[in-house]
């Protein structure tokens, strides 16, 4: 299981990382000050740290500097949002910046592309009796192979990333088609009533009224 350490002193934001990556399959720790995340790496091993800049003691900059060497993937998490800042966190080795407040979705894209970039990503997702293979990009059903169109499939990945997440027709779009939305919800429609059949997912992928769909995982 992929191992994530949040760095971060603010609760109700810690909090909010930990629910949101543990929803989507990670293993998270939590600490609130730079010390603890010193000594927790030493001790354990951590496919990804996710760091907020301004900490009780030593600054996330400071942990940085003693982080780079390890080699351990770093996103900051901070409310900076000046260019120095970034440019900074960045210099020092950091892999990603994400500025508070952030959506869910953003955050989870940026913790997937930092993992896959270090070839960190799981790959086999299974939900019910349905299992992705991230590598090959095969999906089966109580193990027969269904086949799935490429927007289809990513359409999957991004609901099975974002475990009971409502998710905007307009973020679906933009993540699936990468393209900016121009209004037209059929295309999302049409391929999430296609998912749903194919996989049999008519009860997990809920609507929700005036938003979107959500991946309905209740057990987790
Ligand atoms: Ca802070």
């Amino acid at each position: 299981m992929i191992k994530i350490l949040i760095v971060e002193d603010e609760r109700p934001i810690a909090d909010l990382l930990d629910m949101s990556l543990t929803a989507a399959g990670y293993c998270c720790e939590c600490l609130d000050n730079g010390v603890a995340a010193a000594d927790a790496v030493e001790k354990q091993r951590y496919d990804l740290i996710l760091l907020d800049v301004m900490l009780p003691g030593i600054d996330g900059f400071e942990l940085m500097e003693f982080l780079a060497p390890l080699e351990i993937p770093v996103i900051f998490i901070t409310a900076r949002s000046a260019l120095k800042d970034r440019i900074k966190g960045l210099k020092l080795g950091a892999d990603d910046y994400i500025v508070k407040p952030f959506e869910i979705a953003e955050l989870l894209a940026r913790v997937e592309t930092v993992l896959r970039r270090y070839h960190k990503t799981e790959s086999r997702i299974v939900l019910d009796d349905v299992v992705v293979d991230t590598q090959s990009r095969v999906v089966t059903k109580a193990g027969a192979p269904i086949s799935l169109t490429a927007k289809e499939y990513n359409l999957l990945l991004l609901f099975l990333q974002n475990k009971n997440i409502a998710l905007f027709r307009e973020t679906i779009y933009e993540r699936v088609w990468e393209n900016d939305y121009m209004g037209d919800s059929r295309t999302v429609d049409l391929h999430v009533q296609r998912l749903r059949k194919k996989l049999g997912w008519q009860e997990r992928i809920a609507a929700v009224y005036k938003v979107g769909y959500r991946l309905e995982v209740k057990d987790s």
